[in-house]
């Protein structure tokens, strides 16, 4: 961006209505983005007016999620600031105040109607097919009916005085000058009968208060842009630079929502996502910075972030592409030991730690499966082996290529051969387990496969050597010699 003011202070303005989403924390990053880019500061405020939708305990989970995918804020509810307070609850005589005054001004007023009168007028107007909203019917009472009005003490809600005629303009910095006709623009209101403001005027008052200089946010607050522009008019107030991010698009091209899955990051983070992937994956959705690189450091996200480079149109949410970025974390920019970090907990909650594990044999597990994790919780089943003795069935030892006594025969002088090895040595291991297939005429793939099984309990796992390096020398001949009685005994019955 061209003009950006210094200092640069953006903004996060979660509503505690539930769990933050994708498009939610996309915002975040562009906001967190534009600030760190700048050296500037990043706000984080609860936007908490719309009473009946809160849910409690929400803000300190959007905290949880925000931190978990590495935002932090220099100004915030639990934090303060200097603009504080950062919650929109407790701001209420702040609003009040600015109300009033443009009612003062004459550029809102007081309006009376009861919510069976609105309703009463939208039945009417959808029956005339006409278009619906508020007639301003209290905006032209008269001077007496106005002060016995207020003199009854009836329950009110203040609304702005939109001028009836001519156009406001709200410049996007994605998608410049927007233009909206007044005749197309209710008179909205700004302060509830419950004396909470409306998200349109807590958002102009608090921007404005707390110095914001740029406001990124999602492209659901473009067909209101209007009100903006003509409550800063109206207050007499800059207004800062606006920056709508594009909407996100399932595949299918239909707005992004529960049908396709997850949408709360939440549930991102259950599923196995690593924050590092998804925040990489989010700064760049509806992007675009080089055609040839996808995976950046934050702080090459930082250093690189321009609100030039952020697209208006759609961008689709490519659920494997990122399952793709996740996997490459893992298996390439995270250390062995950070990864090893992540999995235990859900080698844990799948019960197969005793606490006992060495955490060189942790990593030297997760060493060996990395390169197939995509997803976190992935790691559970292709490692299960080490934690726990395989049990496989004389079937599965035996498999489709040898007869059980072949089998039999061939683990049995494998588990010689490798008992009477000096040193527990892949490579060592491999040559005598290639010489023997030699010598017992099999092809290396049907001399290997029985003994997979038998030390996995599977037909698909890690390398056959690095595994028995692993579980070293006892584990391996017992497991040999484990399955070799089972095909055995199964050979007798
Ligand atoms: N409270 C609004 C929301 O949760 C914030 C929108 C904005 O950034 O202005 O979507």
């Amino acid at each position: 961006m061209a003009d950006a003011r210094s200092p640069v202070r953006t903004r996060m303005a979660p509503s505690p209505t539930g769990l933050l989403h994708i498009g939610n924390v996309r915002t975040a990053i562009f906001d967190w983005l534009l600030a760190r880019h700048h050296g500037g500061q990043f706000v984080l405020r609860v936007e908490d007016t719309d009473r009946a939708r809160l849910v409690p305990g929400s803000v300190e989970v959007m905290m949880d999620t925000l931190r978990w995918i590495g935002l932090d804020w220099d100004e915030g509810p639990e934090i303060g600031g200097p603009f504080g307070p950062y919650v929109q609850s407790e701001r209420k005589e702040i609003y009040i105040e600015h109300a009033e005054r443009l009612v003062v001004e004459g550029k809102a007023y007081r309006c009376y109607c009861t919510a069976e009168r609105l309703a009463a007028l939208r039945a009417e107007q959808e029956s005339n097919r006409q278009p619906t909203g508020y007639d301003r019917h209290c905006r032209f009472m008269g001077a007496e009916e106005r002060v016995e009005k207020e003199a009854s003490g009836e329950p009110s809600v203040i609304r702005f005085a939109v001028p009836l005629e001519g156009e406001t303009h709200l410049t996007d910095a994605l998608r410049g000058v927007l233009t909206y006709r007044h005749e197309t623009v209710q008179d909205f209101v700004m302060l509830k009968s419950d004396g909470f403001p409306t998200y349109h005027f807590a958002v102009v008052i608090d921007d404005h208060l707390m110095q914001i200089s740029h406001v990124v946010r999602g492209p659901e607050y473009i067909s209101t842009g209007a009100r903006d522009t003509l409550l800063h008019q109206a207050l007499d107030w800059q207004q800062p630079e606006y920056v709508h991010g594009s909407e996100i698009l399932a595949p299918d091209r239909k707005r992004l929502g529960k049908r396709h899955g997850a949408t709360a990051v939440l549930e991102f983070r259950e599923m196995g996502f690593v924050p590092e992937a998804l925040f990489n994956f989010l700064a760049l959705l509806g992007a675009a910075y080089s055609a040839d690189r996808e995976i950046y450091s934050r702080e090459e996200l930082v250093a690189m972030f321009d609100v030039d480079k952020l697209h208006p149109t759609p961008a689709i949410f490519d659920r494997t592409k990122l399952e793709w970025m996740n996997g490459h974390y893992i298996n390439h920019i995270l250390t062995l030991s950070d990864v090893t970090d992540r999995c235990v907990p859900y080698l844990d909650r799948a019960g197969l730690l005793s606490g006992e594990e060495s955490r060189d044999y942790l990593e030297d597990v997760i060493a060996l499966v990395k390169d197939r994790v995509k997803l976190l919780p992935e790691v559970v089943e292709l490692t299960d082996f080490f934690f726990r003795e395989p049990e496989p069935s004389a079937e599965l030892v035996v498999g489709k290529k040898l007869t059980p006594e072949g089998a039999h025969h061939a683990i049995q002088t494998a588990r010689k051969r490798l008992e009477a090895l000096d040193e527990w040595d892949e490579a060592m291991m491999e040559s005598r387990m290639r010489e023997l297939a030699e010598q017992l005429d099999l092809k290396v793939g049907v001399l290997f496969a029985p003994l997979r099984v038998a030390l996995t309990g599977k037909t698909v796992a890690p390398g056959l050597f690095e595994t028995m390096r692993v579980l070293g020398h006892e584990r391996t001949l017992e497991r040999l010699t484990r399955a070799a009685e089972t095909v055995s005994g199964a050979h007798v019955a």
